[in-house]
């Protein structure tokens, strides 16, 4: 079982070689293959297991293989395809940098947006473009505030450290945030559900934003 027998687009499996990932970690192959066929999912797993490869690698592919999307033209709005949340500025920065890694010539463009900085200079690279945005709630729901971003054509959708993002409050900032990636049917959008821990809160987001989803513990 290796990166080489699984079909994610020639330039993401190049990149894949590139940064000579061979072998999947365990959390890698169980959660690749059901994104793949584009189930929701709800994974119990802890940090340095490889987790984040498992949502970009389908993200990416997801958005290659996907027909060109026509996009709305917003004063100034961007329109990301995928948004991956995460609670603090060094986990998001973290992701932002393995993404892009292996975003490398597939012309899928990765932006992370956290708060704590300053926005001009984010803002000047979401302008830029962005298919998979990376971002921490409450810089988020800033921008989403100043509709500097539309959520309106998200096709995917991961959430990290759920457990730690509730922990640190943010719930009402993640809801918020998910009611506006709400595309009508057959649009839709996939989800993927990351924690560490499966208490009683992160049971309820999971029902309230997967749907008819693969629970998986690793
Ligand atoms: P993560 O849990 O996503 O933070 O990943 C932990 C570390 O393992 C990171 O440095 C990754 O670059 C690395 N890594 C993840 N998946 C693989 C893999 N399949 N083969 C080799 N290294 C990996």
């Amino acid at each position: 079982n290796t990166f080489a027998e699984i079909d994610l687009g020639e330039a993401l499996n190049l990149n894949i070689r590139r940064c000579k990932y061979v072998k999947p970690t365990p959390v890698q192959r169980y959660t690749i293959p059901i994104s793949l066929v584009g189930r929701d999912l709800m994974a119990c797993a802890q940090t340095g297991s490889g987790k984040t490869a498992a949502f970009c690698f389908p993200i990416i592919s997801g958005i290659m293989r996907g027909q060109a999307v026509q996009r709305p033209h917003g004063f100034r709005t961007v329109f990301p395809l995928a948004l991956i949340l995460s609670p603090t500025r060094e986990l998001s920065c973290q992701i932002h940098m393995e993404t892009k890694k292996f975003a490398y010539q597939t012309g899928v463009k990765v932006v992370v947006v956290y708060g704590g900085a300053p926005i001009n200079q984010q803002l000047r690279e979401l302008e830029r473009g962005v298919d998979i945005l990376v971002a921490t709630p409450g810089r988020l729901v800033d921008l989403l505030e100043r509709a500097k971003v539309s959520l309106q054509m998200i096709r995917y959708l991961a959430l990290d450290e759920a457990d730690r993002m509730l922990d640190m409050g943010f719930e009402p900032q993640i809801r918020k945030i998910v009611e506006q990636t709400d595309m009508p049917p057959p649009g839709g959008r996939q989800t993927m559900l990351f924690s560490a821990t499966f208490p009683r809160e992160i049971q309820r987001l999971a029902s309230d934003f997967l749907s008819n989803y693969i629970f998986l513990t690793v």
